[in-house]
């Protein structure tokens, strides 16, 4: 049985919002395409925990991307989580490079520093247009970066734990609520204040169901939960997809993968899913489509 769920809470009679997400299964799915070295593997389980819960917390239909590129021992990292949480991962690193790094090392160390690399939160909405942030890559954790973020950028204090290890993700954030300020401070102090106290054992341990973390490390507060969503591995590709992106390509490309492999073949980044064609299907998508007749 899956322990993965995403739970949405506030505290009852104060403007103090949040959730808490555990996705071991989902993480686990979402990066099983690839065999990503431990340090990249765990940045990649803590912001797929933050996109989770960042997606969670907002009203919209559409993608959210964390993307994070550089120029150091990992290029180009991806995390896609859509309004259904629904998640995939890709990545592009330098093995060797990524080896001599240490376990705990920062997302500023995995992209080769702060200075030529960038975090990109970026709002894909099917119904708006792209809305992107740009989270400044300084020292410190995934967890401390995005919460400079969205209290800089979004103007919302905002406290937030990530944790990943051992083939377990999880993650809690709570949410100051905008245009709360006169109802006194209290509750987001004891909020905040409960929010240092969380360890990684506190969100990844095993008996560690996402209710139960709440109710230890809110003990006390009155909270309102509500019903649990479950994060999942999805990947967005299909054949229609990848045949648009070989139109898009263009005949001159895919008859030079012709001539050099006798076939197209095409593997999805997230997923690893392969997509062949034969010349002649290769050559079918480039041919006028008759009219359809009327019915
Ligand atoms: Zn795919």
């Amino acid at each position: 049985m899956t322990r993965d769920a995403l739970v949405p809470f506030v505290f009852e009679g104060a403007a103090v919002r949040g959730a808490c997400v555990r996705m071991d299964d989902a993480a686990r799915d979402a990066l099983a395409a690839h065999d990503y070295p431990a340090p990249l593997a765990r940045v990649l389980g803590e912001l797929s925990a933050a996109a989770a819960l960042l997606a969670a917390s907002l009203k919209f239909r559409g993608s959210l991307f964390v993307q994070l590129a550089g120029s150091g021992p990992v290029r180009l990292a991806v995390v896609e989580c859509d309004h259904a949480l629904a998640l995939r991962v890709t990545a592009q690193w330098d093995g060797n490079a990524v080896s001599g790094l240490p376990a705990d090392a920062s997302l500023a160390d995995l992209a080769g520093g702060a200075a030529d690399a960038r975090l990109a939160i970026t709002l894909d909405p099917v119904d708006g247009p792209l809305y992107q942030g740009i989270v400044a890559l300084e020292a410190g954790s995934v967890a401390a970066l995005l919460e400079h973020y969205l209290a800089s950028s979004e103007q919302l204090e905002s406290r937030l734990a990530l944790a990943s290890a051992g083939g377990r993700v999880g993650g809690l954030l709570v949410q100051r609520l905008p245009g709360a300020r006169d109802e006194g401070a209290l509750p987001w102090t004891e909020a905040s204040q409960a929010m240092d106290r969380v360890t990684a054992d506190a969100l990844l341990g095993h008996d560690a169901d996402v209710t139960g973390v709440l109710a230890r490390t809110f003990a006390g507060r009155d909270l309102r939960v509500f019903a649990p969503r479950t994060p999942r591995f999805a990947c967005r590709c299909s054949p229609a997809r990848v045949e648009q992106a070989l139109r898009i390509a263009g005949a001159v490309e895919v008859e030079a993968a012709l001539a050099e492999a006798g076939k197209v073949e095409i593997t999805c980044e997230y997923c690893g899913r392969r997509y062949t064609y034969t010349p002649a299907q290769a050559r079918s998508l480039f041919e006028a489509v008759p009219p359809t007749a009327p019915a």
